[in-house]
């Protein structure tokens, strides 16, 4: 009969203790829905098969067949030539190499190869950079066992900012830049409203994370802003007869953000 009592209580015990739980949990949930949001739903975007391929929402600059994308800087069909392995080369002396399409913000992909036969040192060996807005150069060199500024190595952007870490890989290899570029706004006189932005993964690995552009890339001289449009092309460089050896891009392609 005690037995009996006690298994009552217990009982009876444990289903007011269920129903105050199932209370507390259903105001739980009620707080928690006040903080969610179901709208705007993200459009769904069909990642490429392989990491580093070009995402559903991608605009492909190039991507081994043609340059139909491309042009030379200031007009012009492009100067460099497309490998059998589908690489973009540079034709050192051509010229400059910028998309017919004008980009801002924007999230890039591009890979690109160092020669594998070594030739010139330093800011030589190498040498190409990708210039947001025609402007902003994020440097590409070949940097693996060669020594030169810290501001200038690739991953810098150049003269303005040192990369965190050196992220090369070595000559003949191909790296890769992940980059998200915010664009600086002007003012109607001219003068700058917000600077640019830039963040870079190098190989994956994070090496400038969203610093602040300071101006035009100079070689010479400090960096300052002169007005842009809200989108301009992006330029790839050719360094010229500089000795060294021309390199070579494939895999390039933009999210417009
Ligand atoms: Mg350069």
């Amino acid at each position: 009969m005690k037995t009996k009592l006690l298994l009552l209580t217990a009982t009876l015990v444990f289903a007011i203790t269920t129903k105050a739980q199932n209370r507390n949990q259903d105001s739980l949930q009620k707080e928690s829905a006040k903080t969610e949001l179901w709208e705007p739903v993200p459009k769904m975007v069909t990642p490429g098969t392989n990491v580093g391929e070009a995402p559903s929402d991608a605009i492909v600059i190039f991507y081994g067949k043609n340059v139909d994308q491309l042009q030379k800087e200031n007009g012009g069909a492009v100067g460099w030539k497309i490998d059998d392995d589908g690489a973009l080369t540079v034709v050192k002396g051509s010229g400059n190499v910028a998309t017919k399409q004008k980009f801002g913000n924007c999230q890039l992909h591009i890979e690109w190869r160092q020669p594998s036969t070594i030739a010139g040192s330093s800011q030589t060996r190498g040498n190409s950079g990708i210039f947001f807005m025609g402007k902003y150069e994020l440097q590409v060199l070949d940097s693996y066992n060669n020594p030169t500024y810290v501001n200038g190595q690739a991953g810098s952007i150049y003269k303005q900012h040192i990369p965190l870490v050196n992220a090369s890989r070595k000559p003949g290899e191909w790296q890769t830049y992940d980059v998200i570029f915010t664009a600086p706004k002007f003012n109607a006189d001219g003068s700058l409203q917000s600077p640019a932005r830039i963040t870079v993964l190098h190989n994956g690995i994070l090496v400038q994370n969203n610093v602040e552009i300071k101006g035009n890339t100079e070689w010479i001289g400090q960096p300052k802003y002169t007005k842009v449009g809200d989108k301009e092309p992006i330029v790839l460089q050719d360094h010229g007869r500089d000795g060294g050896q021309p390199m070579s891009y494939r895999n390039i392609w933009i999210r417009e953000l």
